[in-house]
């Protein structure tokens, strides 16, 4: 496979060379308005063979957020999950790999003029891409709270994957990393724990594994479903969807992040406060574990979350 760039991509329902897809400057002013989705497949080398993980979820989701920005797309979840196998066959992934599918309006903006023309429809993409799992890594990482406030969902809802949205993640991240951390933690409006700019973030105190209601700002995350479905039913753990303070999360024993592409990260400090003794905690590393062999078809369990490509 070409590794500067996938050969073909999906675009408008069809299978279509890289050179091939490109829009008009005067596109851009546009774009912040386009939704998109971040997917994974990983490679089984037992087997030889790549998985995709909970593809339907995520084109469920896309269909959400096109819908929530009134987008007009004729496309399916079945086609996209279809597009997505044949675009991964035909670039020849034999490696973890990542998928970007796109909605955005292929039309130069219409200055004011909000309203979408019904008669417009929206293009898409569906962009693939090798990216290596960071499921193994072996230390946790230091993250501090951003002074940045989460958009609420009747400002600018983080339920929608959309663009805009992520102009808030990025000045949380940027912030944070200037500050000398590398991730970012973010309270939303009540001043409870949000999630991260990427990922939704979940912390165990007492034996429980406790995480923000999907209410409190967040994306609806694919990752943190899978991991509250697995530490209830496979792992027996006790789980609570409640707001987390800041306070509680200083003190918490362990936490970590989730997200398709961020994976499950463990967090070894916040705001320099040191969470357990340093090292990554055990029911981290046990969810972390099962996460792993799920998503790569190791354990063969909830076959119906995976799509042989
Ligand atoms: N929150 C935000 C803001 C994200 O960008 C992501 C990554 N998509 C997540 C949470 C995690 O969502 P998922 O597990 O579906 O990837």
């Amino acid at each position: 496979m070409n590794h500067e760039h996938p050969e073909f991509l999906w675009y408008n329902g069809k299978i279509v060379p890289w050179d091939n897809v490109t829009i008009h400057a005067t596109v851009i002013p546009s774009l912040t308005s386009s939704v998109f989705e971040g997917i994974r497949a990983y490679w089984n080398p037992d087997e030889g063979r790549l998985y995709g993980f909970r593809f339907r979820e995520h084109y469920e989701r896309f269909a959400d957020s096109i819908k929530l920005m009134r987008m007009n797309v004729p496309y399916s979840v079945d086609e996209f999950v279809d597009g997505s196998v044949e675009t991964l066959r035909r670039n020849g992934h034999d490696s973890d790999a990542y998928l970007r599918p796109a909605a955005y309006s292929g039309h130069p903006h219409q200055g004011g003029h909000w309203m979408p023309d019904p008669d417009q429809v929206q293009d898409v993409f569906i962009h693939t891409k090798s990216w290596p799992s960071i499921l193994t890594r072996e230390d946790g990482i230091h993250c501090g709270f951003s002074s940045w406030t989460r958009i609420p969902d009747h400002i600018l809802p983080p339920r929608i994957k959309c663009h805009a949205n992520y102009a808030n993640s990025r000045l949380a991240s940027i912030e944070t990393t200037i500050n000398g951390y590398e991730g970012a933690l973010i309270l939303n409006m009540q001043g409870k724990v949000a999630e991260g700019p990427g990922a939704c973030v979940m912390m165990v105190r007492r034996g429980k594994v406790i995480t923000p209601p999907v209410t409190a700002g967040i994306l609806e995350s694919i990752t943190r479903d899978t991991l509250i479905e697995i530490s209830r039913d496979v792992l027996g753990l006790e789980v609570e969807e409640r707001d987390i303070d800041r306070t509680e999360l200083y003190v918490a024993d362990e936490a970590f992040f989730c997200g398709t592409g961020l994976e499950v990260i463990p967090i070894a400090s916040i705001d320099r406060y040191p969470l357990g003794d340093g090292q990554i905690g055990p029911l981290t590393l046990k969810i972390r574990s099962l996460y792993h062999d799920l998503v790569r078809g190791i354990d063969k369990r909830y076959a119906h979350w995976r799509i042989a490509i």
